[in-house]
């Protein structure tokens, strides 16, 4: 996972450079961070489990450095195991985004020649690299000969004293390279290049870059050809601030009744991917986490309209494993935030491999995912910096309302009727007080069901997931068809349940559930046009039809944030998780 960063420039304060990078690219991996620099005759770093501190007591001058946000994946999380990892002569210096899946072959063959300091794969490569210059290569020619060993997605930003360089290299690990005058920079994420560079280019796999002070030669590997980087702005809306709020999370949660209206404004979006869908027969939404949920309620949607399609949600993960090949006729839809998730990029691999139709509902549209699908709808929610994806799912719902609008011939899918009622909902939703208080309730609570019947399980599903993630409650999503069939023996006296419907079979099925949750002394919850009688509390939505989701989603989105909060969790930093998952 982790963000990686490479400079090679004039000589500056390098720790304050770095280290604001990589608190841009923080949500890539924050469990630990490390900045290695030149110090004219060795290597200089600091590393440290935790977050990158606003301060550091370092302030040397540097014109080559390299740093690193990190996702465990090899080695406990310790000041030892943070890249960038060295070799002995602190002379060569490398962070990595990755897994070096053959790492204990590689191991095996360095034949105890190594001093290895750390527990992780990535100092792996940094021995293998000094051995390839010992063999006589030069630098750039050892970080490749050492790159064309590794097996798995990998980004390497290797850093040489010697010669003042940095080689890096990647394979389905995203990576740009960013110039501001003759200053080169390295990053995995955009993010990190918006207050320091101008323009900058995406690193294709397999092309070897080698930046010194005065250039950047790209060179594919596999071909043996000079490649030309195609140099673009650097976003200029990358870079958000908090601002009023106290966390990311509910800033984000906030931003969403004006992504309902940019939304609103731009239907026209969806136009040519309703019809691909339309020309497909064989349809495979996906994501992964809170972009597979918002895949499953899409299916719901859309597998009620389109009668000669087969309309199927699959988690990204689980595709090459479950999903028939139906060729050309297949469309894949990949919902995503980041449009980096290594299992997202995955399947677009595997759908083009089978001649399918490929498009994306994608949030940064500079990402891999926007810029490699067929048909690329923005999902206009701006950088959304929480862990916790709110307005990016708020984004993928709405998208796929119009979506399903725009299959059936329908101009508008929040028509005047309809925006207004939503709109209004959702701005109630985000003041009352009676979530404030429902949360203290819950805040102490060790397990939470949430229900619903189809599109309600699927806005369950959610609400379990923002709740688990955002505040470490076990919560659980059910059918409520299914609650007597098992789940009924979890309720004891208090259970918290939190049942959501939008109308009709919705409903009638959640007020079973209730009734029965409460006979057996558990606490309910309705969300939805419920009669105060049903539910031991009602949040009463009006019944909007599918709209209304949105408007669900919206209470569990501030609940989860309240209970987090109320629990003393950082629901933007969750323990364990990364914003954007790039390892597999
Ligand atoms: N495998 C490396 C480690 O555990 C890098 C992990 C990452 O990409 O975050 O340090």
């Amino acid at each position: 996972m982790c963000g990686i960063f490479g400079y090679v420039g004039a000589s500056a304060p390098i720790v304050p450079m770095v280290s604001s990078a990589l608190r841009t690219m923080e949500y890539r991996g924050y469990d630990s961070w490390g900045i290695g620099w030149d110090d004219g005759d060795r290597f200089h770093n600091r590393k440290a489990p935790g977050r990158v501190p606003r301060v550091i007591d370092a302030s040397p001058q540097s014109g080559l450095a390299i740093g690193h946000t990190r996702w465990a994946t090899h080695g406990v999380v310790s000041a030892e195991n943070a890249h960038p990892h060295f070799d002995g002569a602190q002379q060569v210096g490398v962070v990595h985004n990755g897994v070096i899946e053959n790492a204990t072959e590689l191991l095996v063959s360095l034949d105890g020649t190594a001093n290895f300091l750390s527990e992780t794969d990535s100092e792996i490569v940094v021995h293998l690299v000094v051995r390839e210059l010992e063999y006589g290569k030069t630098f750039s020619d050892a970080v490749e000969a050492v790159f064309l060993q590794l097996t798995g997605s990998n980004a390497i930003v290797v850093a040489n004293r010697a010669t003042g360089e940095i080689a890096a290299i990647t394979s389905r690990s995203p990576l740009r390279l960013g110039r501001r005058g003759s200053s080169l920079y390295l990053a995995s994420d955009p993010l990190a290049l918006a207050e320091i560079a101008d323009e900058m280019a995406e690193i294709p796999d397999h092309t070897l870059v080698t930046m010194s002070r005065s250039s950047a030669m790209l060179r594919d590997i596999l071909l043996g050809e000079e490649v030309v980087p195609t140099w673009v702005p650097v976003p200029a809306d990358a870079h958000v601030e908090v601002g009023e709020h106290a966390h990311f999370t509910v800033k984000e949660i906030h931003d969403q009744p004006d992504l309902l209206m940019r939304l609103s404004a731009r239907e026209d979006d969806v136009t040519p991917l309703a019809e691909a869908i339309t020309s497909h027969s064989h349809l495979v939404l996906t994501g992964c986490g809170s972009a597979y949920y918002a895949a499953t309620l899409g299916a719901e949607w859309l597998r009620q309209r389109l009668n000669e399609t087969w309309v199927e949600a699959i988690p990204a993960s689980e595709i090459a494993a479950t999903t028939r090949n139906q060729g050309p006729k297949t469309l894949v839809l990949a919902l995503t935030q980041s449009g980096e998730t290594a299992d997202v990029v995955d399947v677009l691999h595997i759908a083009r491999s089978w001649g399918a139709t490929t498009a994306a509902l994608v949030n940064t549209e500079s990402s891999t995912v926007a810029t490699h699908v067929d048909i690329a709808v923005p999902l206009l929610a701006g950088t959304e910096r929480s862990v916790l994806a709110t307005k990016s799912f708020f984004a993928m719902v709405m998208r796929q309302l119009q979506l399903v609008h725009a299959v059936d011939g329908l101009p508008r899918s929040l028509d005047d009727a309809l925006f207004e009622p939503v709109s209004s909902a959702i701005n109630h939703w985000l003041s009352c007080e009676t979530l404030n208080e429902l949360a203290r309730q819950l805040e102490v609570a060790d397990h939470v069901l949430t229900l619903g019947k189809a599109s309600g399980h699927k806005v369950a599903l959610e609400a379990a997931l923002k709740i688990k993630e955002g505040s470490y409650v076990h919560a659980e999503a059910f059918l409520t068809g299914e609650l007597k069939h098992g789940p009924l023996a979890l309720v004891s006296q208090g259970t918290p349940c939190l049942l959501f419907a939008t109308a009709g079979d919705e409903v009638a099925s959640a007020k079973i559930a209730s009734r029965e949750i409460m006979s057996r002394g558990g606490f309910t919850v309705g969300i939805g046009p419920f009669d105060p009688p049903d539910c031991s509390l009602v949040l009463w939505v009006a019944d909007l039809g599918a709209a209304a989701s949105l408007v669900h989603i919206v209470i569990a989105q501030r609940l989860a944030y309240l209970i987090a909060v109320g629990r003393g969790v950082d629901p933007d930093f969750p323990r364990n998780l990364a914003k954007s998952v790039t390892v597999r």
